[in-house]
């Protein structure tokens, strides 16, 4: 087989198999989109232009006002809270990320402040947001939020995350009402999710997303929402946004990939994924069964479990192997510590589901027990 571009710079092949993850390059773009993003990066354009027809063409996915392209969804955190605190007046806008003065508290639940690879509070802070936590890290009631309102909120901040805790914590719902109520923006991160029209609908100002993350476009992202909160993101241009900027040809990516993406299937149902979790549960110590992803999207991986005793290696040396063989497989390993780790199969290319199969395979022949 032919060298990958990074064999070629002397990097090891790497099958994903955990998912689209910045520490692997996030996300594999279609070669139908890197001819629109080869041609755009080698034309020149009016830039203000193409900033609104790419807002207008994102707003037709959405369903939202108006759009406002970034270069990925942390800067687009950032953006949407400077947003927030200038309202878009320019010389409030030259002044951050300072915001001493202005209204700046950002309000967001204790369950939701993650670390995705980075803590969602820097990015809020390059936005010159003050992070004030509400509730408790597993359990926050809608009066904590009311009550954390004050003279000095800019908006509310809703994460929609499989990183987030899952229980305990309050609605979309109860964010817009206590936004309305108060008059305050709403913004949501919805940087990994798929359906680019729920948050909108449900009522958020300003909606991100990552272009990278499910929709397979080159690194950008994207907010989303009501005009006059998008005309204040475009306002952050002339302020923080400058060193967040996306290149003509990653915007044109991104409209691209985002027509594409209702065109593509979502990875392999169970049904279709259960023949290979037999061939590993047919392996010494391992045993597979297929799993519905934990925040409930529609995506199905095979989990495998581990069994220590009868393998002689567990979970976590099996995964080292995997990820430090010739090739590197990057499995997904949340769970390791409970004996498991699953198998995502949407960022696998044709054939790779094999080369796992048969690795695991000589993993279990080499294991001595
Ligand atoms: C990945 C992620 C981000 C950041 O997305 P980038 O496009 O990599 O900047 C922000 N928020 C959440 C919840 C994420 O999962």
């Amino acid at each position: 087989m032919s060298q990958n571009i990074y064999q070629q710079l002397g990097l090891k092949r790497v099958i994903n198999a955990c998912g689209k993850m910045t520490i692997l390059g996030v996300s594999s773009v279609a070669s139908g989109v890197m001819k629109a993003v080869s041609e755009a990066a080698g034309a020149f354009v009016e830039i203000d232009k193409l900033v609104d027809c790419a807002g207008e063409r994102v707003s037709r996915h959405t369903g939202a006002e108006d759009s406002y392209v970034t270069s990925c969804a942390s800067a687009g955190i950032a953006i949407s809270v400077a947003a927030a605190i200038t309202q878009g007046e320019p010389d409030r806008v030259a002044q951050m990320p300072d915001s001493s003065g202005l209204a700046n508290e950002i309000l967001m639940l204790r369950g939701h402040n993650v670390d995705y690879g980075a803590p969602i509070t820097s990015a809020i802070r390059l936005g010159g947001g003050r992070v004030v936590e509400v509730g408790a890290s597993n359990l926050a009631a809608r009066w904590q939020l009311e009550r954390a309102v004050n003279e000095r909120t800019a908006a509310l901040l809703f994460v929609k995350s499989h990183h987030c805790v899952q229980k305990g914590m309050l609605t979309i719902d109860d964010f817009v009402r206590v936004a309305r109520a108060h008059n305050l923006p709403l913004i949501v991160d919805a940087a990994a999710e798929e359906d680019l029209r729920h948050w909108v609908a449900s009522g958020a100002d300003m909606v991100i997303y990552s272009g990278a993350k499910a929709f397979n476009a080159p690194t950008s992202g994207f907010i989303t929402g009501k005009k006059r909160w998008i005309d204040a993101c475009k306002a952050q241009h002339h302020g923080i946004a400058r060193a967040m900027k996306i290149g003509k040809e990653n915007m044109v990516g991104l409209l691209f990939a985002l027509d594409r993406y209702h065109q593509t299937p979502q990875g392999p149902t169970e049904v279709q994924l259960r023949p290979v979790a037999e061939a590993i549960s047919a392996l010494r110590g391992m045993q597979a069964d297929i799993e519905q992803d934990d925040a409930e999207r529609a995506i199905w991986r095979i989990r495998v479990r581990i069994s220590q005793s009868e393998l002689g290696l567990d979970a976590r040396a099996v995964e080292a192997q995997l990820r430090e063989g010739d090739i590197a497989i990057y499995t997904r390993r949340y769970f390791l510590h409970e004996g498991v780790f699953s198998i995502d199969p949407r960022t696998l290319a044709e054939g790779e589901m094999e080369i796992i199969v048969a690795r695991l395979k000589e993993i279990a022949q080499h294991a001595t027990h």
